[in-house]
């Protein structure tokens, strides 16, 4: 990896070079950190000598703990329309700072870790609600085939988790997947978070899955749709989650009982 890198660096830098040769500017990667985590400043440390290095424009704003939302979506903005900068990342350091039992959506690596070693404490709050979902109605799931489209930290990738702690033999799909229909279709738990409409045809669905719409999408006269194709799916599936209405419901709930468990399970009172 270090020589892959390397090579890489020295490719972008003579790139960078042939770019001013022809009268072009520097591109510039703005990296945002707030609260100033040490390991935080590391990795932005790090980005900001790897643009130095090879001839990119670096900005750093390094911002107190106390900034406001405003003030930092102003700050975005302003990047949003600085012609120099290229590129912008906002260092986060915001969940590791969360007592890992306070850590309600469940997105902390330390949770991610208990739910992948099959402990689970506080568990992502959409992949819980969905598997809440399940049980409470009555769906069996060891041995199924289940399907998740999408990988997303906070959907995909824990909702797979949850598939796997529960019994399911779980296939996870995402942008790079091969055949994407073939796997759909031998789902009999399907799991879609995606984010784009009606991206799964209807008629993929197989007779008597189990649909599960994780996708909120507003189209252009302002309605609600999920990333599955409802009208038609909802004939062959058994259960279909609809949107709105069906998954979003449930991360507020999850939340709440997250709070909940948080509240029983760590602190006395
Ligand atoms: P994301 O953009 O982080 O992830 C999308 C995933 O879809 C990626 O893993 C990507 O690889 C995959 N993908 C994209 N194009 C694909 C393709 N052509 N084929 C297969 N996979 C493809 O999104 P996210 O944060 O996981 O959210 C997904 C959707 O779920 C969004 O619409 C979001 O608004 C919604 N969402 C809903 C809730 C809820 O409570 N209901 C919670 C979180 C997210």
């Amino acid at each position: 990896g270090k020589a892959i890198a390397s090579a890489l660096k020295q490719d972008l830098k003579k790139a960078t070079e042939l770019r001013l040769k022809t009268g072009k500017r520097r591109p510039g990667l703005a990296v945002i950190l707030i609260g100033g985590d040490p390991a935080s400043k590391v990795y932005v440390g790090s980005k900001r000598r790897s643009c130095e290095e090879i001839g990119f424009k670096s900005a750093s704003y390094d911002l107190p703990a106390s900034t406001t939302e405003a003030q930092l979506l102003t700050l975005i903005d302003t990047l949003n329309h600085d012609d120099e900068i290229d590129g912008i990342l906002v260092q986060l350091p915001l969940i590791e700072h969360i007592a890992t039992h306070k850590d309600v959506d469940g997105f902390h690596p330390y949770n991610i870790g208990r739910l992948a070693q099959r402990s689970p404490q506080l568990r992502p709050c959409t992949p819980k609600g969905m598997m809440t979902m399940l049980t409470q109605s009555g769906i069996s799931l060891k041995g199924q085939e289940a399907v998740v489209v999408g990988a997303s930290n906070i959907v995909g990738r824990p909702m797979a988790l949850e598939l796997l702690l529960a019994g399911c033999t779980t296939t996870v799909c995402h942008r790079m997947t091969k055949d994407l229909e073939s796997h759909v279709r031998r789902a009999e738990i399907l799991v879609v978070a995606v984010g784009k409409p009606n991206f799964i045809p209807g008629e993929w669905v197989k007779e008597g899955a189990v649909v599960l719409d994780v996708g909120i999408n507003r189209l252009e006269d302002g309605s609600l749709v999920g990333d599955v194709e409802f009208e038609v799916a909802k004939e062959k599936a058994a259960w279909i989650s609809p949107v709105p209405g069906g998954v979003g419901p449930m991360t507020v709930a999850t939340l709440l009982e997250n709070t909940f468990y948080a509240a029983e399970a760590f602190h006395q009172a």
